[in-house]
């Protein structure tokens, strides 16, 4: 299998027949051997009906039906473990993504890349809405994750077969696939695609989104930087809020003990003790996420690098030398 396109979808109903016939009008004249692996993610309409349907048409469609509505991050993931294409593809099932825009960014992965990025530079969504948060969003996963793309939440993506089956998704981290990816290592490259408004169907997102993007940008930071090193980031205000409360409580007991300072009454014992115990807490947190990490490393075999290749060594001697699976990347 060449490319496989996922298509993970919620109540997408009238928008699904359409897009098959693009996606074939886009993909069957590249002469490539392409399967569409649809995800429903626990839609309550006919789509998945509708896509059988199809099937004796397009013979490329496959369809794996989640028992309920588990999230576009969750129902891609699930399309990522059911492809086979070394090329694999997202994109949204609404139609706001052109399948026309597929074989270019295929062939920019050719080049070299490991994952292309669809940039939406003529975004057709509501402004206040939709691209302001978008934009704002944008601007600062790009400061915070130090991976530097003008558009993170456009599905339209191409990627190597390695990278979709090792990058892990959970909650709505879709976006940050960029990000995750980064974390192994990758070339990234981004390239400006059509984006349409929707026609049928509703999206499924409001503003609260923002938030939990908002929130998932901390775990990425957080995973991205600190997740083999967790004391560095504990145990720096950990040190800093030990040290002032350690300094507050020493100028308070010299003071009782030789100037006879009356301390009961001070607000700096109340706000040194505080300090003291926070410190301590966060030091503390910081050495059980040492524990932590050794462990999500050590019982799942994960290496703390990632190789991209080796030289010199043979194809043997490199199956002995590393038996773990992750190296290899
Ligand atoms: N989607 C999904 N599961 C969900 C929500 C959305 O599979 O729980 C799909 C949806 O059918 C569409 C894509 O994810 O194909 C993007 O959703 P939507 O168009 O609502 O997002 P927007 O374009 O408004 O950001
Ligand atoms: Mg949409």
């Amino acid at each position: 299998m060449e490319i496989s396109v996922v298509i993970p979808f919620l109540n997408e109903e009238p928008n699904l027949q359409p897009l098959c016939e693009e996606l074939s009008a886009a993909l069957d004249p590249t002469g490539k051997e392409y399967e569409l692996v649809f995800v429903d993610d626990g839609s309550l309409d006919k789509g998945v009906e509708v896509l059988e349907n199809l099937q004796a048409k397009i013979p490329q469609i496959r369809i794996v039906s989640l028992r309920r509505n588990f999230g576009q991050t969750a129902a891609m993931a699930a399309g990522l473990d059911f492809s086979s294409g070394e090329v694999v593809v997202t994109i949204d099932a609404d139609r706001q993504n052109d399948p026309a825009d597929i074989p270019a960014m295929v062939a920019k992965l050719e080049e070299g890349y490991d994952l292309v990025c669809g940039w939406r530079h003529k975004r057709q969504d509501a402004a206040i809405m939709r691209k302001l948060p978008s934009m704002i969003a944008n601007r600062l996963i790009a400061k915070t994750t130090g991976v530097v793309l003008n558009d993170y939440g456009c599905t339209l993506k191409a990627m190597t077969k390695t990278i979709a089956k090792k990058i892990t998704l959970y909650g709505e981290m879709h976006r940050f696939i960029p990000a995750v990816a980064s974390a192994i290592g990758v070339k990234i490259a981004e390239v400006k695609v059509n984006h349409r408004a929707r026609v049928a169907g509703e999206s499924k997102y409001g503003i609260s989104r923002t938030f939990r993007v908002i929130l998932d940008l901390v775990t990425v930071k957080f995973l991205l930087k600190y997740s083999s090193r967790p004391i560095h980031f504990f145990g720096m205000p950990g040190l800093a809020l030990t040290s002032v409360g350690g300094l507050g409580l020493s100028y308070l007991v010299l003071g009782k003990l030789f100037f006879g300072m009356s301390i009961a009454d001070r607000p700096l014992l109340m706000l040194s003790i505080l300090l003291l115990i926070l410190g301590v807490q966060f030091i503390l947190f910081g050495l059980i996420g040492e524990m932590q990490t050794r462990i999500y490393h050590e019982s799942q075999d994960k290496p703390v690098y990632y190789v991209r290749e080796t030289i010199g060594w043979s194809e043997e001697e490199m199956a002995k030398q590393n038996p773990i699976n992750g190296f290899k990347l």
